[in-house]
């Protein structure tokens, strides 16, 4: 099976309750909102709000997956990320292990997703995983892997718990990546460590314009020996918080790069929904679904979306509520054209938007694979 039973069946309840009985407050869409305290926002919704018909499916929001950013401090500068540049001021500030699992609690998405920064730099990071994991919530703990082998011992293997390690290719290519030698080798390392204490460990690549698909197979490939748990992929998206905008992809060169995605899929464990890879490929249109993947940090829930900052709300049920999400999504605003990232798209299957007949029997097969 692609993931424990137990988190699978706990996603499906999940979901299918909230499709029963999604909160009324939730679903509102909200008008047009000019925001006079932002400058930088570009909004032309209303050229094309007329015109759009959202799918009945669309009403249908609630979080599945929480990005929980503790603290933006890392000890690398990636040339992708953007975090270590939009929080530049606040990058020495942290959440109390509290305010984390408030935030956990006031979300209740049953998959939390410890980002950054780099989580392992948090103090009280096993405390957090252990908090978390106790709620009965899955935790995937994304690091660039220069510290596991130092801070395994603060963590217990469990069934939900994943360490999700950052690799963007091979060797060379990934340490030209992360801006330091030596990190995959220490990555690496981490993995191995993990394994052999008996924990899940998935990788996490992004694609840019620079990288060849043959080189993922490769780092797939030799990611083999290691039994390493499955892997996800993303293209990587421009957006205003990193200014390199030429390694980003287009809509159009995703679809090149990620034309051969099936057949990756087949060989290795990938967890990229069949509806995503589909959206990766140009098959199908996908809205995007950003209240899916709600991220909370030092300032507060970060809305609309993981990538774009229009605001930071002091509770979810304000960014949840007051989130105008119909200005959003490719059409709606020109910072979400090229966005395929997974954390906008990926919950539109679970979500069933823009969904056929059938989906059902494919993530099923998916799943049980
Ligand atoms: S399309 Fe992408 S950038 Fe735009 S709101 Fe959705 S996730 Fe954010």
């Amino acid at each position: 099976m692609k993931f424990p039973l137990s988190m699978t069946a706990g996603m499906a309840g999940y979901i299918m309750k909230n499709k029963m009985r999604p909160r009324p407050e939730w679903q509102v869409n909200k008008s047009v909102q000019h925001d006079a305290s932002n400058p930088f926002k570009i909004i032309y919704t209303a050229q094309t709000a007329e015109k759009r018909e959202p799918h009945p499916m669309i009403n249908k929001r609630f979080p599945l997956v929480l990005m929980l950013e503790p603290l933006h401090t890392c000890n690398l500068t990636c040339t992708g990320c953007g975090r270590i540049r939009e929080y530049e001021s606040t990058i020495t500030q942290k959440l109390s292990v509290e305010q984390c699992l408030h935030a956990v609690d006031e979300c209740g998405a049953p998959m939390v997703t410890i980002c950054g920064g780099e989580p392992l730099l948090y103090p009280e990071i096993g405390a957090l995983a252990k908090g978390i994991l106790n709620r009965g919530h899955s935790c995937y703990l994304c690091t660039n892997g220069m510290f596991m082998v130092r801070k395994l011992k603060e963590f217990t293997p469990h069934d939900l718990f994943f360490f999700n390690v950052h690799l963007d290719g091979m060797e060379k290519n990934h340490d030209i990546a992360v801006e330091r030698e030596g990190v995959f080798q220490e990555a690496i390392k981490g993995i191995q460590a993990a394994k052999a204490a008996g924990f899940k460990v998935v990788t996490n690549t992004t694609v840019y314009v620079e990288t060849d698909m043959n080189e993922i197979e490769e780092l797939f490939e030799y990611l083999k020996q290691f039994n390493v748990d499955g892997h996800t992929i993303s293209p990587a998206y421009g957006y205003s918080a990193v200014d390199q905008r030429e390694i980003f992809l287009t809509r159009e060169r995703v679809y090149e790069k990620f034309k051969d995605i099936d057949r990756l899929a087949k060989k290795y464990p990938l967890q990229t929904t069949p509806v995503y890879m589909d959206f990766l490929q140009g098959k199908r249109d996908l809205p995007c679904t950003a209240w899916g993947n709600p991220t909370y940090n030092v300032k507060g829930w970060k809305g609309p979306c993981y990538l774009i900052t229009d605001a930071h709300h002091k509770t979810f049920e304000e960014y949840m509520t007051r989130t105008a999400w119909d200005n959003y999504g490719p059409g709606n605003d020109p910072r979400c054209e090229h966005c395929m990232m997974h954390c906008g798209f990926e919950p539109s299957a679970a979500f069933g938007i823009n969904s056929k007949v059938s989906d059902p029997i494919r993530l099923l097969t998916w799943l049980v694979r």
